[in-house]
């Protein structure tokens, strides 16, 4: 913000320039010709205010009140500053609601909140602290592709907190996280093995990587081929390779689910600080 010019330093000698030497050019005389007075001028809003005025050829600069300009000047630059507020704002809202179109998480889970979740006992209130933690502390993770593994008995909520995760990493932190069974994953990579398919198996495995965070839903409930192990193995490295957290879903107990999943893709999701919920306790469902 610029402040008002000073209005006390008056200084007599620069009232009237001196004049010009003759041997200097019209233009340059004419620089020299600027005159500066000082005046007191009567503002309505603040009251009697010192200002200086400056001349240059023949006018005199209008009176202006100090404190009008300087109130003035503030206010444009109150305006232009929520005018950025609004433009970032609106910015960050147009992604929010591209993340939650993309999103694609199952319509009984939308809107899933951890707010939402009943923990029944100290294991569930914990699962629900870490995936809390976890969406929390989501930038982080981003940064150094910590990744979830969440694992044990159907109906316990996993598929709750873990879409709860997904909504506070697109709302909170404006970042994109898109929901998918394993089924569904493997289907969109076998599809590429079709002898018209546009798309390449490397295309399909790479545009796995692009979300900042992949939920993978109801790993084990397909027959766990070499083929789909294999697949599975592509999405998760493929996102490990980029650094970039990935969260695994399983009715499965993890002996289990290291044995269809493959020990090398659930080595690659413990990194880095990966955590591993178990999911023990009964079913939530019909209980309410
Ligand atoms: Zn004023």
């Amino acid at each position: 913000m610029q402040s008002p010019a000073p209005t006390t330093a008056d200084s007599p000698n620069k009232t009237t320039a001196p004049e010009p030497p003759a041997s200097r050019s019209p233009e340059m005389s004419s620089e020299l010709k600027m005159e500066e007075r000082f005046e007191t001028l009567d503002c309505p809003t603040h009251g009697p205010q010192r200002v200086r005025l400056f001349r240059l050829f023949a006018d005199w600069a209008p009176a202006r009140c100090p404190v009008c300009e300087a109130e003035q000047e503030q206010a444009r630059s109150d305006e232009e500053a929520a005018r950025q507020i609004r433009d970032t704002a609106e910015h960050r809202d147009r992604l929010i609601r591209k993340h939650l179109q993309h999103a694609a998480v199952p319509p009984r889970f939308e809107g899933k909140s951890f707010a939402a979740f009943t923990a029944t006992d100290s294991s569930s209130a914990k699962a629900l602290a870490t995936c809390r933690s976890y969406a929390d502390r989501f930038l982080d993770h981003l940064r150094t592709g910590t990744s979830l593994i969440l694992c044990g008995n159907a109906g316990t909520g996993k598929t709750h907190l873990a879409c709860a995760v997904a909504d506070q990493v697109i709302r909170n932190h404006s970042k994109a996280a898109v929901y998918m069974t394993a089924g569904r994953a493997f289907r969109k990579v076998k599809d590429t093995y079709r002898k018209n398919s546009q798309v390449s198996e490397q295309d399909a495995l790479s545009a796995f990587a692009a979300p900042d965070l992949l939920i993978l839903d109801e790993i084990g409930v397909q027959y766990g081929s070499d083929a789909e192990r294999n697949i599975l193995f592509e999405i998760v490295n493929e996102r490990y390779e980029q650094m970039k957290p990935t969260v695994l879903i399983s009715n499965l107990a993890l002996p289990a689910l290291t044995e269809f999943a493959g020990e090398r893709v659930i080595d690659r999701l413990k990194e880095n600080g990966g955590k591993l919920i178990v999911f023990d306790w009964k079913s939530h469902r019909g209980a309410a």
